[in-house]
C-alpha cells in the first residue's frame, strides 16, 4: 500500500493539533492509502508540543518534530518534507483553512499519474480590504518574476516523492516553496478548494512579517530590482546628456546664471536615485552572504513518533 505524508507547519496552534489529527485521520482512513502526520512545531511557546504528544501517544501515525525557536513556515515546510517518509507528501496549514476533504481528490489525481496537485484558493477567505489589495500586487509581481499564474496559490499542495527528492536536493537556504515547487516542473495539475475560518487562534503574520515575507521571496526569486537601477542609471545618463548640452549652449553665449533651483533638484533626485540604488544592490549582497554562511534552515530540538524501519 502506498503512503502519503501529511506534513502540518504549526506555530502556537494548541487549540488546533488534535481537531486537525482527527479530521486528517477520518479523511484518510476512507482513502485506500495508507498515511502519516507530520506535525511540524515551529518554536510554538503554547501548548502545541503537548498537543502533539498526545496525538502521537494516541496513535502511532503522528509523528512530530519540533524546532528549538520559530523559524518560519518556510523552514517547517521543509524540514517535514526532509523528514517525510511517504510515497507523496501533503502540505497544509493545521488551523482547518486547508480542508481536508480535498485530500482524496488530490490523492486521487496523484494515482492518475499527476506529480504535483495545487490546491488553488476559490475564494480568499476574510481579509481586509488593504490585505486584499497587497496580495494582488505581490502575486502580479511574484507571477511575473516565476513566469506562473500565483494568484491564488497556496501552500497547500501534494508532491509525488521523486518532487520531494529534487527538492531536498536543492541547495538553497532562503525558498518560496510555492514558486519553487512551480520552477521544478514536474507533471501538475490543480484542485480549487474554498479556504475555511481557522477552528481556534488567530493569524501569526502581522503586516510587517508579510510586508517582509514579500520582499524576501520577491529577492529569492528574481533579480530584476537590480535590473532596474542599471534602467535608472542609463534614465539618468540620458538626462545627464540634455542637461549637459544646455549648460555648454548657456556657457558659450555667455547666459550661463541662475539655475540655482535646477542644481538642487537634480542633486537631489540623483542623490535619492543613489541611494536606492545602493540600498536594492546592499539587500541582494546581504541575501548572499546569508546563503554562503551556510547555516541550516531549522534547528531541531526533538523528535516523536515511530523510528524509521528499513
Ligand atoms: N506557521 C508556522 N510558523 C510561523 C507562522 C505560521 O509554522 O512562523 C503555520 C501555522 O501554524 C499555520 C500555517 O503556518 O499552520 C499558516 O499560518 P496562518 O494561519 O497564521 O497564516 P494564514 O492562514 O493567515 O496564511
Ligand atoms: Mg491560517
Amino acid at each position: 500500500m502506498k503512503t502519503v505524508s501529511v506534513i502540518l507547519p504549526a506555530c502556537e496552534e494548541e487549540g488546533n493539533i488534535l481537531s486537525a489529527a482527527e479530521s486528517l485521520s477520518a479523511v484518510l482512513k476512507a482513502t485506500d492509502t495508507d498515511y502519516e502526520l507530520l506535525f511540524v512545531d515551529d518554536g510554538s511557546r503554547d501548548k502545541t508540543w503537548e498537543r502533539i504528544r498526545e496525538a502521537s501517544a494516541a496513535d502511532r501515525r503522528v509523528r512530530g518534530i519540533r524546532f528549538s525557536r520559530n523559524f518560519g513556515k518556510e523552514a517547517a515546510m521543509f524540514a517535514g518534507l526532509e523528514a517525510a517518509r511517504g510515497d507523496c507528501c501533503v502540505v497544509m496549514d493545521c488551523d482547518g483553512q486547508h480542508p481536508a476533504s480535498v485530500l482524496p481528490e488530490m490523492l486521487r489525481l496523484w494515482e492518475q499519474g499527476y506529480e504535483v496537485v495545487e490546491g488553488v484558493k476559490e475564494t480568499r477567505g476574510a481579509e481586509s480590504a488593504a490585505h486584499r489589495a497587497a496580495a494582488g500586487i505581490f502575486y502580479r509581481w511574484i507571477s511575473r518574476a516565476t513566469g506562473q499564474d500565483m494568484a491564488g496559490a497556496s501552500d497547500f499542495r501534494l508532491l509525488d516523492r521523486k518532487v520531494v527528492d529534487a527538492l531536498n536536493r536543492l541547495p538553497e537556504r532562503n525558498v518560496f516553496f510555492r514558486a519553487l515547487s512551480g520552477w521544478m516542473g514536474f507533471r501538475r495539475t490543480t484542485v480549487t478548494y474554498p479556504v475555511g475560518e481557522r477552528t481556534s487562534g488567530s493569524s501569526k503574520w502581522s503586516t510587517r512579517a508579510l510586508i517582509r515575507y514579500a520582499v524576501t521571496n520577491i529577492a529569492s526569486f528574481t533579480s530584476a530590482p537590480l535590473h532596474i537601477v542599471t534602467v535608472l542609471g542609463l534614465l539618468m545618463l540620458l538626462v545627464a546628456v540634455v542637461f549637459g548640452v544646455i549648460a555648454l549652449v548657456q556657457k558659450l553665449a555667455g547666459v550661463a546664471l541662475g539655475g540655482f533651483t535646477t542644481v538642487i533638484l537634480l542633486l537631489l533626485f540623483i542623490g535619492s536615485i543613489l541611494m536606492v540604488s545602493l540600498g536594492i544592490i546592499g539587500y541582494y549582497i546581504a541575501r548572499i552572504y546569508e546563503e554562503i554562511k551556510g547555516r541550516p534552515r531549522y534547528i531541531v530540538a526533538e523528535e516523536l513518533g515511530p523510528e524509521k524501519t528499513e
